[in-house]
Protein backbone atom coordinates (compact mmCIF):
# COMPACT_ATOMS: atom_id res chain seq x y z
CA UNK A 1 0.00 0.00 0.00
CA UNK A 2 1.44 3.53 -0.68
CA UNK A 3 1.78 6.03 1.90
CA UNK A 4 0.58 9.26 1.31
CA UNK A 5 1.79 12.52 3.26
CA UNK A 6 -0.38 15.37 3.31
CA UNK A 7 1.15 18.80 3.73
CA UNK A 8 -0.57 22.18 4.23
CA UNK A 9 0.85 25.48 2.60
CA UNK A 10 -1.99 27.56 4.18
CA UNK A 11 -4.97 27.47 6.18
CA UNK A 12 -7.30 24.93 4.77
CA UNK A 13 -11.00 24.39 5.50
CA UNK A 14 -10.91 21.36 7.89
CA UNK A 15 -14.11 19.57 5.58
CA UNK A 16 -11.62 19.89 2.47
CA UNK A 17 -9.11 18.00 4.24
CA UNK A 18 -11.17 15.50 5.61
CA UNK A 19 -12.94 14.71 2.15
CA UNK A 20 -9.81 14.26 0.27
CA UNK A 21 -7.97 12.00 2.64
CA UNK A 22 -11.60 9.92 2.41
CA UNK A 23 -11.04 10.08 -1.30
CA UNK A 24 -7.49 8.65 -1.02
CA UNK A 25 -8.01 6.28 1.15
CA UNK A 26 -11.48 4.62 -0.50
CA UNK A 27 -8.86 4.53 -3.53
CA UNK A 28 -6.74 2.43 -1.10
CA UNK A 29 -3.69 4.44 -0.36
CA UNK A 30 -2.98 4.98 3.61
CA UNK A 31 -2.95 9.05 4.07
CA UNK A 32 -1.70 10.74 6.78
CA UNK A 33 -2.21 14.92 7.48
CA UNK A 34 0.64 16.97 8.77
CA UNK A 35 -0.63 18.91 11.39
CA UNK A 36 1.16 22.03 11.84
CA UNK A 37 1.55 24.37 8.38
CA UNK A 38 4.47 24.92 6.38
CA UNK A 39 4.32 28.66 5.36
CA UNK A 40 5.66 29.44 2.12
CA UNK A 41 8.50 31.79 2.14
CA UNK A 42 7.49 35.10 0.64
CA UNK A 43 10.30 35.20 -1.76
CA UNK A 44 8.42 32.80 -3.96
CA UNK A 45 6.24 35.30 -4.73
CA UNK A 46 6.03 37.04 -8.14
CA UNK A 47 4.92 40.36 -7.23
CA UNK A 48 4.23 41.59 -11.21
CA UNK A 49 2.27 38.56 -11.51
CA UNK A 50 0.65 38.71 -7.83
CA UNK A 51 1.47 34.57 -8.28
CA UNK A 52 3.97 32.03 -6.51
CA UNK A 53 6.43 30.47 -8.43
CA UNK A 54 5.43 26.85 -8.37
CA UNK A 55 8.97 25.47 -8.88
CA UNK A 56 10.36 26.86 -5.97
CA UNK A 57 7.48 25.96 -3.75
CA UNK A 58 7.92 22.31 -5.53
CA UNK A 59 11.85 22.63 -4.54
CA UNK A 60 11.10 23.60 -0.61
CA UNK A 61 8.66 21.14 -0.04
CA UNK A 62 11.65 17.95 -1.84
CA UNK A 63 14.05 19.32 0.10
CA UNK A 64 12.51 19.59 3.59
CA UNK A 65 10.58 16.32 3.18
CA UNK A 66 13.21 14.40 0.98
CA UNK A 67 13.88 11.77 4.51
CA UNK A 68 10.03 11.40 5.47
CA UNK A 69 9.35 7.48 5.24
CA UNK A 70 6.31 8.04 2.26
CA UNK A 71 5.67 7.45 -1.36
CA UNK A 72 4.46 10.24 -2.26
CA UNK A 73 3.87 13.89 -0.28
CA UNK A 74 1.54 15.88 -1.01
CA UNK A 75 1.68 20.17 -0.78
CA UNK A 76 -1.69 21.62 -0.64
CA UNK A 77 -2.28 25.74 -0.27
CA UNK A 78 -5.09 28.12 -0.85
CA UNK A 79 -2.60 29.91 -2.92
CA UNK A 80 -2.26 30.93 -6.95
CA UNK A 81 1.02 29.79 -8.77
CA UNK A 82 2.00 29.43 -11.78
CA UNK A 83 5.55 27.37 -13.84
CA UNK A 84 7.49 28.31 -16.52
CA UNK A 85 6.07 29.13 -19.55
CA UNK A 86 2.44 28.64 -18.36
CA UNK A 87 -0.08 31.47 -16.82
CA UNK A 88 -1.12 29.36 -14.56
CA UNK A 89 -1.08 25.63 -12.62
CA UNK A 90 -3.24 23.82 -10.54
CA UNK A 91 -0.35 21.23 -9.38
CA UNK A 92 3.39 20.84 -10.04
CA UNK A 93 4.65 17.52 -9.58
CA UNK A 94 7.78 15.08 -9.83
CA UNK A 95 8.54 11.51 -8.81
CA UNK A 96 7.70 11.30 -4.69
CA UNK A 97 7.11 15.26 -4.22
CA UNK A 98 3.44 17.01 -5.38
CA UNK A 99 2.15 20.58 -4.74
CA UNK A 100 -1.75 21.60 -5.76
CA UNK A 101 -3.01 25.14 -5.85
CA UNK A 102 -6.54 25.80 -4.76
CA UNK A 103 -7.33 29.53 -5.32
CA UNK A 104 -7.97 28.58 -9.16
CA UNK A 105 -10.08 25.58 -8.12
CA UNK A 106 -12.82 27.88 -6.37
CA UNK A 107 -15.70 29.62 -8.65
CA UNK A 108 -15.36 32.76 -6.87
CA UNK A 109 -11.90 33.18 -8.13
CA UNK A 110 -13.86 33.32 -12.20
CA UNK A 111 -16.77 36.14 -10.12
CA UNK A 112 -19.38 33.01 -9.64
CA UNK A 113 -21.33 32.44 -6.56
CA UNK A 114 -19.65 30.01 -4.31
CA UNK A 115 -20.33 26.39 -4.33
CA UNK A 116 -18.02 24.34 -1.77
CA UNK A 117 -19.11 21.18 -2.73
CA UNK A 118 -17.53 21.97 -6.51
CA UNK A 119 -15.02 23.46 -4.78
CA UNK A 120 -14.28 20.17 -3.07
CA UNK A 121 -14.54 18.02 -5.62
CA UNK A 122 -12.14 19.84 -8.02
CA UNK A 123 -9.41 19.70 -4.83
CA UNK A 124 -10.32 15.99 -4.26
CA UNK A 125 -9.78 15.20 -8.29
CA UNK A 126 -6.49 17.47 -8.16
CA UNK A 127 -4.83 15.89 -5.44
CA UNK A 128 -5.45 12.60 -6.95
CA UNK A 129 -4.24 13.64 -10.23
CA UNK A 130 -0.57 15.17 -8.54
CA UNK A 131 -0.45 11.88 -6.47
CA UNK A 132 -0.90 10.26 -9.10
CA UNK A 133 2.14 11.88 -11.10
CA UNK A 134 4.37 11.23 -7.93
CA UNK A 135 4.04 7.74 -8.27
CA UNK A 136 4.99 7.79 -11.99
CA UNK A 137 1.71 7.95 -13.74
CA UNK A 138 1.68 10.39 -16.91
CA UNK A 139 -1.21 12.17 -18.38
CA UNK A 140 -4.37 10.04 -19.81
CA UNK A 141 -6.51 10.45 -22.92
CA UNK A 142 -9.03 8.80 -21.16
CA UNK A 143 -11.26 11.69 -20.69
CA UNK A 144 -12.70 10.11 -17.85
CA UNK A 145 -9.82 9.52 -16.02
CA UNK A 146 -8.53 11.65 -13.29
CA UNK A 147 -4.81 11.87 -15.04
CA UNK A 148 -6.44 13.49 -17.99
CA UNK A 149 -4.74 17.09 -18.20
CA UNK A 150 -6.77 19.67 -17.31
CA UNK A 151 -6.17 23.50 -18.52
CA UNK A 152 -9.37 25.06 -17.25
CA UNK A 153 -12.05 24.16 -14.37
CA UNK A 154 -13.94 23.20 -16.82
CA UNK A 155 -12.06 20.47 -18.12
CA UNK A 156 -11.88 19.36 -13.84
CA UNK A 157 -15.38 19.37 -14.01
CA UNK A 158 -15.66 16.78 -16.93
CA UNK A 159 -13.17 14.12 -15.80
CA UNK A 160 -13.91 11.93 -12.66
CA UNK A 161 -11.78 11.31 -9.71
CA UNK A 162 -10.76 8.11 -10.21
CA UNK A 163 -8.16 6.62 -12.33
CA UNK A 164 -8.99 4.62 -15.36
CA UNK A 165 -8.18 0.92 -15.52
CA UNK A 166 -4.94 1.30 -16.97
CA UNK A 167 -3.41 3.69 -14.88
CA UNK A 168 -4.60 1.64 -12.07
CA UNK A 169 -2.72 -1.06 -13.58
CA UNK A 170 0.46 1.15 -13.89
CA UNK A 171 0.40 1.99 -10.09
CA UNK A 172 -0.33 -1.70 -9.17
CA UNK A 173 2.93 -2.78 -11.22
CA UNK A 174 4.57 -0.08 -9.96
CA UNK A 175 3.70 -0.55 -6.11
CA UNK A 176 5.09 -4.53 -6.42
CA UNK A 177 8.29 -3.35 -7.66
ZN1 LIG B 1 -0.73 16.63 -14.81
ZN1 LIG C 1 -5.92 6.81 -17.05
Amino acid sequence: MYKVLIVKLTNIDKNVINEIVNHLSNLGFHVDVLGEINHINITYFDWERSQFKAEKILEFISNKFKNFPYDSIIAIGEIDAYANGLNFVFGLSTKKFGTVYLSRLKNEFYRKECDIQLFINRAKKEVTHELGHTLGLSHCSNPNCVMNFSNSVQDVDKKSAYFCEECRLKLNINNKR
